[in-house]
């Protein structure tokens, strides 16, 4: 076997999450013929060219969305003298919602009457519900097995998606109502986040890009085995996102018959996890570290009323088959401080974001649906990294602009 393909072949099974470094024999050299212009522009706004090449992968996240078909469970059970109320399978929209349904599941905590809670969970949902719970007047402890940046929150794009795979079209209506209250919370708790050091949250201009016209099916993400999902974002908060903005062709630099753009929000997870963490910490906050092996476990804990935000982890803490894992694979290229801009090109397979703490590049595969495999492939993120390598390369600035 070719040391090439011994290599390779090792790294698809890796029994992990995480690489943070690509063998050197893994990185394809980029194509010295293909060198961007140094400028590109878009209805007047500078484009910086992104450097896509697999040498500058920097790390690679492989990690499972905890998806419930009816909508993440947040609701009340009695165990023994004890209250649990749960908070987890938010599916791709966890981090969007995060705050909206931590102020849900408080409230029912806040029913029981206690004062001091405990929190078993320390991801993206555990967090801000310990936040929010800090902020009516708690006192909590958060119990977890990991901590950032090992929990699976931590190796999310860390978009506003706040209707990605939440919920089946199926069970919609009945969720409709739940969500847009969590939508709606969470979207003015991010506002208050804007301007703070580091950039914890921030706004960032990201262009669709389509081989056919928008709205005529085909090229979206994860379009075809997957069930059908509800678009909420469109029909129930419009009102407060921003308007999305067609290009013109002879506008804009990129190789696709259709452009669009949208402002969107954007979590650095690096700055944000620590930020939310400190915080915590700052509010009298108690973190213990503690594996928790089946549900008799949360009973054994000292308080009396514990919120249950142990996301994909509820599936065999509670034998909870109604959680369905929904695969994801990303890589982080360098940074690039300049490039405040981002694309999704869902005929292309990739999509990339401009995160602070690394180019986030996103695979999409049509094998991830209750897909459980949390082992990495690096192939597949090389050629996610390749394909939009091949993009940036044919990016042209619009007609009647001179190159710089
Ligand atoms: C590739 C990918 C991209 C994504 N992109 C986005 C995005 O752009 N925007 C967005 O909003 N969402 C996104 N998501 C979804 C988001 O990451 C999830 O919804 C979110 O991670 C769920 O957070 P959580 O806190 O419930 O779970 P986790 O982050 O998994 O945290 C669970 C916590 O519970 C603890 N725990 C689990 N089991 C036990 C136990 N038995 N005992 C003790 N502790 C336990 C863990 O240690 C951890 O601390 C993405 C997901 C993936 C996979």
């Amino acid at each position: 076997m070719q040391r090439r393909h011994f290599l390779r072949d090792s790294l698809s099974v890796i029994a992990g999450s995480t690489l943070t470094a690509l063998p050197p024999t893994l990185a394809r050299a980029a194509d010295p013929a293909v060198v961007p212009p140094a400028r590109l522009d878009v209805e007047g706004r500078v484009l910086s060219p992104i450097l896509a090449s697999p040498e500058r992968i920097i790390e690679m996240n492989v990690c499972t969305r905890p998806f419930r078909p009816k909508g993440p469970r947040i609701e009340t059970e009695r165990l023994g003298n004890k209250t649990l109320v749960h908070n987890y399978g938010h599916g791709g929209s966890g981090w969007s919602l995060s705050w909206g349904s931590g102020n849900l599941a408080v409230g029912l905590a806040q029913n029981i009457g206690n004062r001091e809670i405990a929190i078993v969970g320390c991801g993206a949902i555990g967090m801000t519900t310990a936040l929010v719970a800090q902020q009516a007047g708690l006192s909590v402890t958060i119990y977890a097995k990991e901590l950032p940046p090992y929990v699976r929150s931590y190796r999310a794009t860390g978009a506003w998606t706040p209707d990605s795979r939440i919920c089946t079209a199926e069970y919609a209506t009945a969720f409709a109502n739940r969500w847009e209250t969590m939508a709606r919370y969470s979207f003015r708790r991010f506002q208050s986040l804007l301007g703070l050091a580091g950039n914890p949250v921030e706004w960032r201009d990201m262009y669709s890009l389509s081989d056919r016209p928008f709205g005529a099916g085909g090229g979206n993400d994860h379009e075809s085995l997957e069930p059908e999902y509800p678009d909420f974002s469109r029909d129930l908060i419009a009102d407060i996102t921003p308007t999305a903005i067609d290009i013109a062709p002879e506008a804009h630099p990129f190789p696709a018959a259709h452009v669009r753009r949208r402002s969107t929000m954007l979590f650095n997870i690096t700055s944000y996890s620590r930020l939310l963490l400190g915080d915590f910490l700052q509010n009298g906050g108690k973190l213990i570290t503690l594996e928790l092996k089946d549900r008799g476990d949360f009973a054994a804990l000292e308080e009396k009323t514990i919120i249950n935000c142990t996301g994909y982890g509820a599936r065999s803490l509670l034998n909870d088959d109604s959680i369905v894992p929904v695969r994801g694979q990303t890589a982080k290229l360098i940074p690039q401080p300049e490039v405040n801009y981002g694309f999704n090109y869902g005929d292309r397979r990739v999509s990339v974001y401009p995160r602070r703490d690394g180019l986030l590049v996103q695979a999409q595969a049509d094998t991830d649906y209750n897909n459980a495999a949390e082992n990495l492939d690096p192939e597949e993120s090389i050629s996610a990294v390749n394909r939009l390598a091949e993009i940036v390369a044919q990016m042209r600035n619009p007609a009647g602009l001179a190159r710089r």
